[in-house]
């Protein structure tokens, strides 16, 4: 029997053809996220596919929100951002990274990551010009590219340390290069770019006059001693980039979508003329609370490596006796696990099976390519409470 939405469907089907409506994305569908975590929750699976805490922020920046929601804090804010977040940002941007920025030309708040990038597209991107992004690469960027009628040039990381391979990127450059995107600590693999990699980043953009987005959300999560490595602090790549951070992984807030953008300004000034047309601003009470979270707390996203790395510790602990092969993670709040010795199947079918059969939700890497390597990865998401990773620790090692 046809299912009850089929004539829905085909009426709006009919629509589109009588509207004559070209997708500008036609190859676009839902999201992996969005479809793990509704196959999730239609299963009652544990959720380890979409990136977010399942534990609460801190206390004092919910109560902080709520306050200031109170007190009348309501209206738009202005649309570069709060004044005291900016300058909050600035101080924390010195105090971790060592570098200085100017709140009121360098510094935009954005209502998420996810605007910062895509307005950093639209506002330097023209028709026919190619970007380099790395496979597998994070989904929302390309989207952004096509819709700004750019070319998006995929190259993919090494197999195995998901590391640049410098020469191909510079064998891709052609005259029409003019973007290249990175990110680091990197989504899905957990790897980190060294700070060799941003210098031959930096020799190559200045020889070839590229652009630079550099995607760093993660930029906190960074393990086992290591530093995090941002182009904010090389001269070469400063002049040149926009440093996209989220506050939604470094306070656990993913649902509150604010973050904020870096560059020069004359960068600035033209991601500014799309942002203020594509959402305006970001929500005022939020963006107060931030700042009065990091003028108490300024200490609080240094405690976050050691916070996450205890959790990577104790997944990658929990499954040292199963058939997974694990690398942990050098960054971002994933685990790859290797199923190479349980199945030979596509990643895509064993993450939805897994949730259906072993309620257990992950996110599958293969949709973060172009073409797709013969890999046997899947992604799990550690950032939830210990009995959550161990539950799930103990469903794998029966795999
Ligand atoms: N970039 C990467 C690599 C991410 O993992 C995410 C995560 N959600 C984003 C950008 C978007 O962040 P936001 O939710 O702040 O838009
Ligand atoms: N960045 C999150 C992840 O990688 C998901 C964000 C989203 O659902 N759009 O899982």
């Amino acid at each position: 029997m046809a299912p009850k939405w089929l004539p829905s469907v085909n009426r709006l089907l009919r629509g589109i053809d009588i509207l004559n409506l070209k997708s500008k994305l036609p190859r676009v569908g839902t999201t992996i996220f969005t479809t793990m975590s509704a196959l999730a929750a239609e299963h009652d699976a544990l959720n380890l596919s979409q990136g977010f805490p399942d534990f609460d922020a801190p206390k004092a920046l919910r109560e902080s929100v709520a306050k200031h929601v109170m007190d009348g804090h309501n209206q738009y804010a202005p649309m570069t951002g709060m004044p005291t977040l900016r300058e909050k940002i600035a101080l924390q941007l010195h105090q971790y990274r060592g570098i200085s920025c100017n709140p009121d030309t360098e510094i935009t708040v954005v209502p998420g990551a996810t605007e910062g990038i895509f307005c950093a597209i639209a506002a330097c991107i023209n028709p026919g010009d190619e970007v380099i992004v790395f496979d597998p690469c994070y989904d929302s960027y390309e989207p952004s590219i096509t819709l700004a009628g750019g070319i998006t040039v995929h190259l993919p990381l090494s197999q195995g340390n998901f590391s640049i391979d410098w020469e191909r990127v510079n064998s891709a450059i052609t005259a029409r290069s003019r973007m290249i995107i990175i990110n680091s600590p990197h989504n899905p693999s957990g790897s980190t770019l060294p700070l060799e990699d941003l210098h031959e980043l930096e020799r190559l953009a200045e020889k070839h006059n590229l652009l630079v987005i550099s995607d760093e959300v993660y930029e906190h999560l960074v393990y086992d001693g290591a530093e995090h490595n941002s182009v904010l602090q090389l001269p070469g790549l400063r002049a040149r980039s926009f440093a996209i951070f989220s506050f939604g992984k470094t306070y656990s807030v993913t649902g509150w979508k604010t973050g904020y953008c870096v560059a020069p300004p004359a960068l600035t000034a033209e991601l500014r003329k799309v942002h203020q047309f594509v959402t305006f601003v970001a929500v005022t009470p939020i963006q107060l609370a931030l700042a009065e979270f990091m003028k108490n707390e300024p200490d609080y996203p240094g405690t976050l490596a050691a916070f996450y790395q205890a959790k990577r510790d104790l997944f990658c602990k929990a499954l040292e006796n199963s058939r997974f092969k694990i690398t942990a993670s050098a960054g971002t709040y994933f685990q790859l696990l290797d199923y190479s010795a349980i199945s030979t199947e596509a990643d895509s079918k064993l993450a939805r099976d897994w949730t259906c059969e072993h309620k257990l939700a992950s996110i599958p890497i293969s949709v973060f390519y172009e073409h797709p390597p013969k890999q046997t990865y899947l992604r799990f998401c550690f950032a939830k409470n210990d009995d959550v990773l161990l539950q799930a620790a103990a469903i794998l090692c029966k795999i």
